[in-house]
């Protein structure tokens, strides 16, 4: 079996999983540069940091103190059946398992998809504005296919944003939020937007990264529009 390449672990996490005590695994390589990446050291495929095996040994001893793993990145699917292995022995061992995923890889998805309990599924900005937000134009119908194998499996997820005000205004959130409406979509979360790398002129305000969530209207409209929306400031 071929290795998957871990570049980073956190150990013990509330929020990564819904109602769930976790670990996070983040492996390595991305299709995707979103201007606003805060991983991006994980982007490009090159061996993980930390050993796989080791890593599993120690899942072993996390048995019983933690409820879930969860796959992150970079994009984790982007290993591949080495990564759906991985996520399948470790399940084995009693854990949810879940999966922070751009929704590149639909294929992928839907050979993981009876290993992998939940998904958190980024959906980056509207349409006309993915290729420039992540630099590839097909990662907004890749992302919509990903949504669609998710939701025929019936298991849950949500679907999340990151409210950078460079890619995203207030009325593409609100068209958005219509569009997965309209798919069916139950679980919203929209996040405040972290800068981490800003420079030049190209930066942003904190009025700006907070217009979102300040707007009373815009959250009730989108609010009504969900059994659950998660406003992450
Ligand atoms: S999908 Fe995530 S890891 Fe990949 S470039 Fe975008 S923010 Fe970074």
């Amino acid at each position: 079996m071929r290795e998957i390449q871990i570049g980073g672990l956190v150990s013990f996490t509330t929020i990564d999983y819904p109602g769930k005590l976790a670990a996070v695994l983040f492996l390595v390589g991305c299709p995707l540069r979103c201007a606003y990446c805060s991983n991006p050291h994980l982007i490009p495929l090159h061996d993980g940091e930390y050993d796989p095996d080791k890593v599993f040994d120690w899942l072993k001893s996390r048995v019983g103190k933690l409820e879930a793993v969860v796959f992150s990145g970079g994009e984790a699917l982007m290993q591949g059946d080495a990564v759906i292995e991985y996520m399948r022995r470790v399940r084995e061992l009693g854990f949810a398992i879940g999966l922070h995923t751009n929704g590149f890889y639909p294929e992928t998805l839907a050979r993981a998809a009876d290993v992998v309990d939940w998904i958190g599924l980024d959906y980056k900005t509207i349409r006309d504005k993915y290729g420039t937000l992540v630099g590839q134009n097909i990662a907004h119908d890749n992302m919509m296919r990903s949504l669609d194998v998710w939701q025929s499996t019936g298991k849950n997820y949500e679907v999340r944003i990151t409210c950078d005000p460079r890619f995203v205004t207030k009325m593409d959130l609100m068209e958005i939020a219509q569009d997965l409406h309209l798919h069916g979509v139950k679980n919203f979360a929209i996040q405040k937007y972290i800068p981490h790398f800003e420079e030049g002129t190209n930066v942003t305000t904190e009025s700006q990264r907070n217009q979102f969530f300040d707007d009373d209207n815009l959250r009730n409209t989108i609010n009504a529009l969900f059994d659950s929306v998660t406003w992450r400031e």
